[in-house]
């Protein structure tokens, strides 16, 4: 899921500041899980836009807003009070963002920053696993990455800054190597690390925008 955080209210009042009425979307998916833009946030957000003077023209929590014409089909419902609103205020990642923006004509603002993806750990407890290489290469580290979980990307074994089994970028953190070692350990293996070719990244894999489009199978 993308993990994300809410924006301080002066930033959104801010970007809201030539909006008198404005329409708010959630997200009931992973904005929902981050605590960022369910019910409770909307509503949180809704309380918060009406002490600063704005009016709430009505509000929208999507299944997951990223989806374009699920998100869209939402909106077309509420579209009475979605035209009375000078600005959309979205609480969801980025994309979730820009799929209400190719849906309305009205300026749409962002009520949250984009994160990272990450697993849940507990609710309430969100840790980055993965930074979308584009080539998982996880089972040479035993299902660990250190793309993702090493500050520095190392993919060969600890960096020289390596204290203690703790990482040098933050002490409080294992060295992502303590935890692959210590895998390999349980697992009685060694990572295999002979045949990942470190340093030789596909960054065309990593080349921005990415898309991937395919026939979705019908059930
Ligand atoms: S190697 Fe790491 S960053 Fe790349 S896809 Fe796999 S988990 Fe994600
Ligand atoms: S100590 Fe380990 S996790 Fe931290 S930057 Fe160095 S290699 Fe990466």
């Amino acid at each position: 899921m993308t993990a994300t955080e809410a924006k301080a209210i002066e930033e959104v009042l801010e970007s809201l500041k030539d909006a008198e009425a404005v329409f708010i979307v959630g997200c009931g998916d992973c904005a929902t899980l981050s605590q960022t833009g369910g019910e409770f946030e909307v509503k949180e957000m809704a309380s918060k836009l009406e002490e600063a003077g704005k009016r709430v023209t009505g509000s929208v929590i999507p299944e997951s807003t990223c989806h374009i014409l699920d998100t869209g089909r939402l909106l077309r419902q509420n579209k009475e009070a979605l035209g009375q609103a000078d600005a959309v205020l979205v609480l969801s990642c980025g994309s979730g963002v820009q799929a209400v923006a190719e849906n309305v004509d009205r300026p749409v603002k962002p009520g949250c920053n984009s994160l990272f993806l990450s697993v849940v750990q507990r609710l309430g407890q969100l840790a980055e696993r993965c930074i979308c290489c584009g080539d998982c290469i996880v089972d040479h580290y035993l299902g660990i990455c250190p793309r993702a979980r090493c500050p520095k990307g190392q993919t060969s074994g600890p960096c020289g800054g390596y204290d203690q089994g703790k990482c040098e970028v933050n002490k409080d953190q294992d060295c992502v190597w303590t935890l692959i070692y210590q895998r390999a350990e349980k697992l009685g293996v060694q990572p295999d690390l002979e045949t990942v070719a470190t340093g030789e990244e596909d960054y065309q894999k990593q080349a921005h925008p990415r898309a991937r489009v395919f026939e979705p199978r019908r059930t």
